[in-house]
Parts: structure tokens; C-alpha cells; sequence
């Protein structure tokens, strides 16, 4: 039996046919010759009977329907196209070669990004980028390459690139804390340096609530008009509901806070704030006319103990879930007179 001659359809007899297939002594054939000027490939069965009966250069019947078996299909599908689960070792020469090299580039590939991260590590290390977490955010959802992070962080050093928006509730927080203690110079200045957010920003986003200080002893409406002004969903949005049978639930603590002793102008009820609580009630607190400012500058100077406000309580609300998860902390406070400090003459 010569064996059956299969035309090579699917590309060179030598590249294109996995010949390393046969260290597997199970595969049931093997080729025995090929022919480069037709491309053909001669395979003998394992089961090869060694004549066919009366024809010498016949292939006998097992190797005769070899081809049109399961398993050598299945073999020139493979070496037609590769399919993501094909193992490795069934791959053909010029497959193998294609493999190599796509893994080739996409090494390279990897050793410029590893090149580029160690580049934004060093730059990071050495230089203050202005708004660094906001700028990676940002290039994290656009699903920006090392190379284009990069880039960014360069233009932004040299002040030709400035990352907008996306402040969190703790850059927020302290950029109002800035223009609050430091003042709006300050929060610019911080702004250019770190990044914090601008004033209008501050203006926008962080919403105040407007406070009520008492002018005396504390009345139920100033308590409630400092409720409603601190616990509007505007201002504090509500924490969200647990989902599971834990109940959310509200803890209100009591503490001092100490105050500059000075008087204040109330605009909103046209009269003087500051005054000790336990007795201003003696004095006209209304910005009347000249003369009654002038009757509550007398009453201090009378009474230098009791004149000004130097300790206020301070009610703190807290919003808490059985998670212990809370951290919306509300200030309510009311200026009152410390005892401490001694006798009041008011
Ligand atoms: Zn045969």
C-alpha cells in the first residue's frame, strides 16, 4: 500500500500540517512522503493492511478512508483556523510563528506601559500635580492609556491643562473649611497650589444653613426655625434607609464651645447678639435708636462680669444607623452665659 495521497489544501506541506500531532503514537496515522510540486501529503494508517487486494498502487481500504474520518477532519480544521480554545500543541508551524509574534508586540506593548507607569510614579514622587486624585479619576473612566495619563499630568505641571470638576465630599468639606477660617484668598491661593475647589464652587456646592443665634434665653420658635433651617434635605440630604430591619435613629449630644467675647449686630432682627442669656433680657436688645445702643453699652460698662458671652452650648445631632455607619453631624448652638465666670449685675 503507498498510502493515500491528501491534496494540502489549506497551505504549504511543510509549515501548515502539525506534524508534532505524532509524538502522540495514538492519532492513528502518519505521513509517509510528501510531494512539494502538487502539494500533497501521503498518510498511512495505523491500521494499514500493507496491499490492496489486486491493485499494487491502490491504497488499501483503511487508509483509503482515512480523509473522510472524524479525527483527521477535526486535524485540518485546526490547521485552517485556530480557535481560542485549540491547544497549543496542535498548532501548526506558520500558527505557532503567527503566535510568537503577536505575543512579541504585545510584550512590547507591555514594556512601554511599564516604562510610562514608573514615569508617572517618578513624576508623581517628585512634583505637587494640583488635583492628582481627580485627574486619575477621570482618566480611569475614560480608560485612558498610561501614556495619555502621562501626558496629562505633564501639561497640568507646565499650566497647560486644568482638571475640572469631580471634587469629592471631603475635598468640598475642606476647601470650605479654607475659605471659612482663611478666607477666600486663602482657598484661591490653595486652589492653584493643591487644587481645592474655587469659591464659586464652594458657593454653589456647599450650601450653609442659616443659624439663629438666640438673643436671650432661647425660644421655641429659634429652636425651630434652627431645626428646620439645619435638617432641610437641601442642605443635609437624609442618610439612606437601611435595607435590612435595622433602624436608623438620631443621637443629640450637648457640649460648649468657646466664643469671642465680643457683641454682634443681628441684621435679620435688627438687635445685639452676645449678651449673657440669663440676663440681657434687662436691656433692650433692639437697635431702636441710638440711645437704646447707647443704654446697652452703659449696662457693660456697669457690669463688666456679665457683659459679653464667652461660652455657648453646643447641640450636636447626629444621624446614626444600628450599622454605626452615621456621619451626618448637625451643630446647633445658642450663645448663653457662663456661669463660671461669676455673678451676673445686668
Ligand atoms: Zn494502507
Amino acid at each position: 500500500c503507498p498510502g493515500i495521497g491528501v491534496k494540502w489544501t489549506t497551505g504549504s506541506v511543510w509549515g501548515d500540517y502539525p506534524y508534532i500531532l505524532h509524538e502522540n503514537p495514538d492519532i492513528g496515522w502518519e505521513p509517509i512522503s510528501f510531494d512539494s510540486q502538487t502539494n500533497t501529503i501521503y498518510f498511512r494508517s495505523d491500521r494499514c493492511k500493507g496491499s490492496s487486494q489486486g491493485n499494487s498502487t491502490k491504497a488499501c481500504q483503511p487508509c483509503e478512508q482515512l480523509p473522510s474520518s472524524v479525527t483527521f477532519a477535526n486535524v485540518q480544521e485546526r490547521a485552517k483556523e485556530v480557535k481560542s480554545h485549540t491547544n497549543l500543541r496542535y498548532l501548526t508551524s506558520r500558527q505557532k510563528d503567527a503566535l510568537i509574534a503577536k505575543l512579541l508586540r504585545q510584550v512590547e506593548i507591555m514594556r512601554t506601559q511599564i516604562s510610562d507607569f514608573k514615569r508617572i510614579i517618578a513624576l508623581i514622587a517628585s512634583e505637587e500635580v494640583a488635583g492628582l486624585r481627580r485627574i486619575l479619576e477621570q482618566a480611569l473612566a475614560r480608560g485612558s492609556s498610561p501614556r495619555k495619563v502621562l501626558v496629562i499630568l505633564e501639561r497640568t505641571l507646565r499650566k497647560l491643562y486644568r482638571v475640572r470638576g469631580g471634587f469629592n465630599e471631603r475635598e468640598l468639606d475642606i476647601s470650605f473649611l479654607v475659605k471659612a477660617i482663611g478666607g477666600p484668598k486663602l482657598l484661591y491661593a490653595l486652589q492653584k497650589a493643591l487644587g481645592l475647589t474655587s469659591v464659586s464652587t464652594i458657593r454653589r456646592r456647599h450650601r450653609v444653613p442659616k443659624l439663629l443665634p438666640s438673643l436671650a434665653t432661647p425660644t421655641s420658635e429659634e429652636v425651630h426655625a434652627n431645626i428646620q433651617a439645619f435638617f432641610c434635605p437641601d442642605i443635609k440630604p437624609p442618610p439612606k434607609f437601611p435595607n435590612c430591619s435595622e433602624l436608623p435613629g438620631n443621637v443629640m449630644m450637648f457640649d460648649g464651645v468657646a466664643l469671642e467675647g465680643r457683641p454682634r449686630y443681628c441684621p435679620d432682627r435688627d438687635a445685639i447678639l452676645g449678651l449673657c442669656r440669663e440676663h440681657s433680657s434687662r436691656v433692650n436688645l433692639q437697635v431702636d435708636s441710638l440711645d437704646s445702643v447707647e443704654q446697652v453699652r452703659k449696662a457693660q460698662i456697669k457690669n463688666p462680669i456679665c457683659r459679653l458671652t464667652a461660652h455657648c452650648p453646643m447641640y450636636c445631632h447626629h444621624h446614626c444607623s444600628t450599622t454605626g455607619s452615621g456621619s451626618n453631624t448637625q451643630i446647633l448652638y445658642h450663645p448663653r452665659w457662663d456661669r463660671s465666670i461669676g455673678r451676673c449685675l445686668l
